[in-house]
C-alpha cells in the first residue's frame, strides 16, 4: 500500500529550461548548468527536458546536455530584456509543452521574472536552490538562505513548481542526446518601456558571470595599486572586484563592490587581496567554491574562511603570482 501511495504522488517531470544567453547572442554558462539539473531530475522521474532560448546563435548546443528538445525565437523584440514579454512567452511554452516544472538560472533577469511566472503559471517558486527535487510523497528541495549562511528545506505545495537553481551548485554534466530543434515565432505586444541604447561601463567579464574574481581590499593603499588587481585578473581571464571601503573612497566603481550591501560572487575562485574578511564582505562570498586570500595579518578573519592562503605583503606576493602564471599559461598554451 505504501508503495502505491508512493507511486500514485511521484510526477512525471515534464520541465521547461528558461536558457539565457548573453549580449553576443551566445548561451551563458548557467544555461547548460540547468539543463544538467533539468537532466538528470528527467532522467530520475521520467519526462522530457524543454529549453526555450531567445535569439541564441548556439542553441544546438545544449543538445549535449540532455536537453530533448530546443525551442529558439528569433524575435527581434526579445533581444532585449523585457520582464513582461518574456514572462509570457515562457508561459505559452510552458503551457503548449504541457510542463510542470521551469528551472530558472539565479541570474538578475530570472529571479526578476520568477515572481511574475509564478503568478502567470499559478507555480510554487523557490530561489538559491541548491538540491535536486525529492519526488515522492512530498516534494521538497534545499535552498541557501541568510546570505547562503543557512540551508533551508521548502517543501512544493503546487502541483507546478518554478526552481531558480544557484549558480555553480551542480557543475556542468555532459549527456548527448539526439535533440529536436525547433524555431518559434511570438506574437508580443507592444513593450511597456523601450531600451533605447545600453552604454556597457566595461566589456570586460562582469561579477556575476565571471569564474574567477579577483578582489582587493583597503590594504591596497589606493588606487594607484590596481593595476595588480587588473593584471592579476587578466592573466587569470576573471573579473575584477573590492570591498566597500574601496568603492566607499572612489578607488573603485560601486558596481565592483562585493558582500551583503554589494554583489554577491558565486565563482570557481575568489582571490582575496589585501581584504580583512569582515563578516558584511564574507555574506557576498560565501558561495564562491574556493577562495584565496593574501593578507599580511596571520589573524585576518579571511584566512578562517579561506581554502589557501598567502601571509604576505600584495605588493610583493601579486607580481610574483603574476610572473608564475605567465610563465605557467607561455609553456602550456
Ligand atoms: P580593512 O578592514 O581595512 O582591511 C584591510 C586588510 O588589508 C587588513 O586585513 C590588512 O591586514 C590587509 N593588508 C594591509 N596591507 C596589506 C598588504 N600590503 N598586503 C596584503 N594585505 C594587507 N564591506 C564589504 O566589503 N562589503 C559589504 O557589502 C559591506 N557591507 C557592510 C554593511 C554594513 C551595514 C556595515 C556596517 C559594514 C559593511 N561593510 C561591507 C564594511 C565591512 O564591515 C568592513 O569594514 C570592510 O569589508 C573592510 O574592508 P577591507 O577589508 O578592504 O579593509
Amino acid at each position: 500500500l505504501i508503495y502505491y501511495t508512493t507511486k500514485l504522488k511521484h510526477y512525471n517531470m515534464e520541465i521547461l529550461i528558461f536558457a539565457e544567453t548573453d549580449d553576443k547572442g551566445n548561451l551563458k554558462k548557467d544555461a547548460y548548468e540547468i539543463a544538467s539539473y533539468a537532466s538528470e531530475i528527467s532522467s530520475e522521474n521520467g519526462g522530457n527536458v524543454n529549453a526555450l532560448c531567445f535569439n541564441a546563435s548556439n542553441a544546438e548546443s545544449l543538445s549535449n546536455y540532455g536537453v530533448d528538445k530546443i525551442i529558439n525565437s528569433k524575435n527581434e523584440e526579445l533581444k532585449n530584456f523585457d520582464p513582461s514579454n518574456y514572462s509570457k512567452c515562457i508561459t505559452e511554452v510552458f503551457n503548449n509543452e504541457e510542463c510542470n516544472l521551469l528551472v530558472l538560472s539565479s541570474s538578475s533577469n530570472s529571479k526578476h521574472i520568477g515572481g511574475i511566472l509564478s503568478v502567470l503559471i499559478d507555480a510554487s517558486y523557490v530561489t538559491n536552490v541548491i538540491s535536486k527535487l525529492t519526488n515522492g510523497e512530498k516534494m521538497t528541495v534545499v535552498r541557501n538562505t541568510f546570505t547562503n549562511k543557512a540551508f533551508e528545506t521548502v517543501e512544493i505545495i503546487k502541483n507546478k513548481i518554478i526552481l531558480a537553481i544557484s549558480k555553480n551548485s551542480f557543475g556542468l554534466k555532459e549527456k548527448p542526446v539526439k535533440s529536436e530543434v525547433v524555431e518559434i515565432n511570438f506574437n508580443i505586444p507592444e513593450s511597456r518601456n523601450k531600451v533605447k541604447s545600453i552604454d556597457r561601463a566595461t566589456n570586460k567579464v562582469t561579477i556575476a558571470d565571471a569564474d574567477i574574481v579577483v578582489s582587493g581590499g583597503r590594504g591596497l593603499k589606493g588606487p594607484e595599486n590596481w593595476h595588480l588587481v587588473e593584471n592579476l585578473a587578466e592573466v587569470l581571464g576573471g573579473a575584477t572586484a573590492c570591498s566597500k571601503p574601496v568603492s566607499d573612497l572612489g578607488w573603485r566603481p560601486h558596481g565592483e563592490h562585493v558582500g551583503q550591501t554589494g554583489k554577491p560572487v558565486s565563482s570557481n575562485l575568489y582571490i582575496a587581496i589585501g581584504i580583512s574578511g569582515a563578516i558584511q564582505h564574507l555574506a557576498g562570498v560565501n558561495s564562491s567554491k574556493v577562495k584565496v586570500v593574501i593578507n599580511t595579518d596571520p589573524e585576518a578573519p579571511f584566512f578562517k574562511a579561506a581554502d589557501y592562503g598567502i601571509v604576505g605583503d600584495a605588493f610583493e606576493v601579486v607580481p610574483k603570482l603574476i610572473d608564475k602564471l605567465k610563465e605557467f599559461k607561455a609553456v602550456n598554451d
